[in-house]
């Protein structure tokens, strides 16, 4: 056995609890190193005269990545407290791994040798809300979903859909056309809205905040949003506000008065202004987003700053009932701002949602005292890569999300955010090169899987686009040019997990085979099992998989032992 390659801390993605009396521990090994993996624990003050109590349990198998195989057990400790060891066995050879190293046996003489799961501290436990379990998102970008009020259209904006969308254009999209539209998110099937940010800003993706305690003038005043929130709770729907805490716009009062007064400005302290006079070129000698002037970072270290933004975050939750905030940038925010951030929030709100944009390793912040989920974009890069630009297969697809489900606790995965794309992307469709069945996979795989997907606006009626700008065009309203199949695909799928929560959060997932261009894998709980069965080469593919007896098709082709090209199937047990 590699020793090297054996791993386990005590907390994080290796040892958490997984609610009030469940703690979840795994273990890390080189792939395929050993026959049998058990947990060797016990409370740490239980002694008799024999000794110090043990118990041993085997640990199963839950999913192999490029290098490694991890192992995992749910113990329900008595005491809430736990002490514990690994035995690992290959052929006749065993090892004993401890918090102090490598035993050919296990050292019972004292309970320090053993990695330490101090105490079960029920405030301490990951609790995303439990409603975001359940909910299926649709992003809106506000600009462009539907204009319903004309009369606040802001200057010089042209006819809905007349011309490409760029930079600097405006089409007019407003909260009335929301609200006029609910329906078609209805029949679609989503609960929540994700709205990119909808307060005062001078672009039409308004990331610029001017005033983050004003709604932009084009979408509406505070009435309109008001009815919108209301129009989307009475059908079922949450809502989802986006902000930026980490910079300001250029336009932000405050920093404005710091550019007109210099060193007196009494706000000179909100930002991080590294010397007099500001200057912008060739690069601003204060800090912004990325090397970016007209977003200057915000010092959240202030106490005064902090009481704006905190009053900002409760302001829209207690007055205008919204469910949730996705924060922009918000690795580049101090720990210690998001800790205030959650208490405030879910003071007024206990099951407000909170959503970070974050795309690296974000273990950091889901801790259980920051945010309730990030934005999944490894799970975005795997998909793409498998089914739209076909640079891995599904075995690597397979490892990837293995990797990337082993990097967070359980309870953090049921809450993940997914996409396949959103205004800061190519369109789902167009990462496709315009194959639909390429797409419909997306979907598939996406709508089944673990975590909480997204829509983003559009990509169920088949609207295409490369990067910003091109994915913010104006929603396709006219019937005609709607692609209704893929509508309804998305649609039975969103039924689908609606009706049969193992397809969203409750049971686990387990690949079942990954071979060249067919993924086969399972969503099973202890009432419900499903089979979920993929091809995504443009050939028939030949695949020895069988479907037991017992499991009948629900949704897609027949595809026993040859799938079509891009063909899929849905089995569900009997
Ligand atoms: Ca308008």
């Amino acid at each position: 056995m590699l020793k090297e390659a054996i791993y386990h801390r005590a907390g994080n993605n290796y040892a958490y609890a997984y609610d009030e009396k469940t703690l979840h521990i795994r273990l890390r090994i080189k792939k395929g190193d050993a026959d049998k993996v058990s947990l060797i624990y016990g409370d740490p003050y239980d002694w008799t005269e024999d000794g110090w109590q043990t118990s041993s349990a085997p640990m199963t198998l839950s999913g192999t990545d490029e290098w490694f195989d991890y192992y995992f057990i749910e113990i329900q400790p008595p005491y809430r407290r736990l002490r514990y060891g690994f035995e690992i066995s290959s052929g006749d050879d065993t090892l004993v791994y401890t918090e102090k190293g490598f035993f050919d046996q296990a050292p019972f003489d004292d309970t320090a040798y053993y990695f330490c799961f101090p105490f079960l501290n029920a405030i301490d436990v990951f609790r995303a809300p439990s409603w975001v379990k359940d909910t299926v998102w649709y992003q809106i970008f506000p600009e462009r979903f539907a204009n319903g009020d004309t009369s606040n259209d802001p200057e010089g904006a042209v006819p809905w859909g007349s011309e490409e969308p760029k930079p600097t254009n405006f089409f007019g999209g407003d909260f009335q056309g929301v609200i006029d539209h609910i329906d078609h998110l209805v029949k679609l099937g989503v609960t929540g809205i994700y709205f990119t940010p909808i307060f005062k800003a001078k672009s039409n993706h308004k990331y610029d905040t001017i005033d983050y305690l004003e709604i932009d003038p084009q979408f509406g005043d505070k009435e309109t949003f008001k009815k919108l929130v209301k129009v989307c709770h009475e059908n079922g729907i949450k809502v989802m506000l986006d902000a930026v805490f980490n910079h300001s716009g250029y336009y932000f009062e405050p920093f404005q008065d710091v550019l007109k007064n210099e060193e007196n400005s009494r706000y000179k302290n909100w930002f991080h202004l590294r010397e007099f006079p500001i200057v912008t070129e060739p690069r601003p000698n204060y800090d912004t987003f990325a090397f970016e002037k007209s977003m200057p970072k915000l010092n959240t270290e202030n106490p005064e700053v902090r009481k704006y933004l905190l009053k900002v975050a409760r302001y829209w939750v207690e007055e205008f009932d919204i469910d949730g905030w996705r924060l922009d940038v918000a690795n580049e925010v101090d720990h210690s701002f998001w800790r205030e951030f959650r208490t405030a929030v879910k003071t007024v709100k206990p099951e407000a949602y909170i959503l970070g944009e974050i795309w690296h390793d974000s273990m950091n912040w889901l801790q259980g005292d920051q945010f309730d989920a990030v934005m999944n974009y490894p799970f975005t890069n795997a998909a793409l890569d498998f089914i739209a630009k076909e640079t891995i297969d599904a075995k690597v697809f397979a490892e990837k999300i293995t990797s990337v489900m082993h990097m967070y606790p359980e309870n953090v995965n049921e809450a993940a955010f997914n996409l396949l794309g959103s205004h800061d992307t190519k369109r789902v469709l167009t990462s496709c090169d315009g194959n639909k069945e390429k797409m419909k996979l997306l979907f598939l795989l996406m709508l089944t899987f673990k975590g909480t997907p997204c829509i983003y606006y559009g990509d169920e009626i088949g609207m295409s686009g490369e990067m910003d700008p091109g994915c913010r065009k104006c929603m396709e309203w006219d019937e005609e040019k709607q692609d209704h199949e893929l509508f309804g695909h998305i649609q039975s799928l969103l039924s689908l997990r609606k009706q049969h929560k193992v397809l969203a959060n409750e049971g686990k997932l387990t690949f079942v085979s990954a071979k060249d261009k067919v993924l086969v894998y399972e969503k099973s709980s202890y009432e419900d099992s499903f089979l979920i069965v993929l091809n995504a080469g443009d050939k028939p593919a030949e695949h020895s998989f069988i479907v037991p007896l017992d499991y009948q098709l629900v949704l897609g082709s027949p595809g026993a032992e040859s799938m079509p090209a891009y063909g899929f199937s849905v089995y569900r047990k009997n």
